[in-house]
């Protein structure tokens, strides 16, 4: 073990800073016609989770509005090529060639092609985390918050903004309320915030709602970033859990044997 993992073994964990990240599902132009001018006003980026076979059909994002997007700031990340989920398919084949295939696209033409974000849960399956692996560095894969100790980099979660949100009728959102609690949760317990938004579905009022989530967040502080970067920012704690199950053993046989001593 060299000085570089000692050190990390003995990281404490509050190290992490509290992040929030916000990905619009689906590729939809309203990405770019409803999030981006909310976005640009508050100087802050978000993330769009595309499916490269439904651009530039009626009612998704063109290639080039795609560009747009990327020039200033917000990151592309993979959505499967044609939304297929493996729970949906269990199809391991038909699921692993989705994923390569979206994957190929965004690296051709300079997006971050190694973050997915499942369509529909893909639960605790080894099968599809192996999968997932092959292609990505993490994706986002269930919902809720975030833990503040442990970071599982094939199932990180997620919680739905103005659509989708449970409770509440599935295409009506939530009062700035609810959202502020969870933003409580994440400045309180230094966790890493991750919204799942579906901007074409939200009613117009969320959108008002929106701007005020980002104004709260950033009245407490709290650094809006892209996936990549959230990531970086928890990666580390991966590593030390690895490598804490992995050395646990050694360092109870090291007491041991000082104390015996
Ligand atoms: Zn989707």
């Amino acid at each position: 073990m060299d000085e570089t993992n000692l050190s990390r073994l003995g990281q404490p964990r509050d190290t992490c800073e509290p992040i929030v990240t916000f990905i619009d599902d689906d590729g939809k132009a309203e990405a770019c016609t409803r999030l981006l001018p909310i976005f640009e006003a508050k100087n802050e980026r978000f993330v769009v989770a595309v499916c490269p076979n439904r651009l530039n059909t009626t009612g998704y994002l063109t290639q080039s509005q795609l560009r747009e997007l990327r020039d200033h700031g917000h990151e592309i990340v993979n959505h499967t090529f044609n939304h297929v989920g493996y729970s949906k398919v269990r199809d391991k084949a038909v699921w692993d060639e989705d994923i390569r295939r979206a994957k190929e696209f965004l690296r051709e033409n300079g997006y971050t092609h190694d973050i997915l974000v499942n369509p529909y849960e893909q639960g605790k399956s080894k099968k599809a985390i192996s999968i997932m692996q092959k292609h990505a560095k993490c994706a986002f894969n269930s919902m809720g918050q975030n833990k503040p100790d442990a970071f599982l980099p094939y199932r990180i979660r997620r919680i739905a903004f103005g659509s989708w949100v449970p409770g509440y009728h599935k295409y009506a959102g939530a009062p700035l309320e609810y959202y502020k609690k969870k933003v409580d949760y994440c400045f309180k317990h230094r966790t890493w915030l991750v919204w799942m938004v579906h901007s074409a579905v939200q009613p117009t009022e969320q959108d008002l709602v929106l701007a005020q989530l980002i104004d709260y967040i950033q009245s407490l502080g709290i650094e809006i970033v892209t996936a990549s970067e959230g990531f970086a920012g928890r990666e580390h704690l991966a590593r030390s859990q690895s490598l804490l199950s992995m050395y646990r053993p050694k360092i109870k046989k090291y007491l041991g044997n000082l104390f015996r001593a």
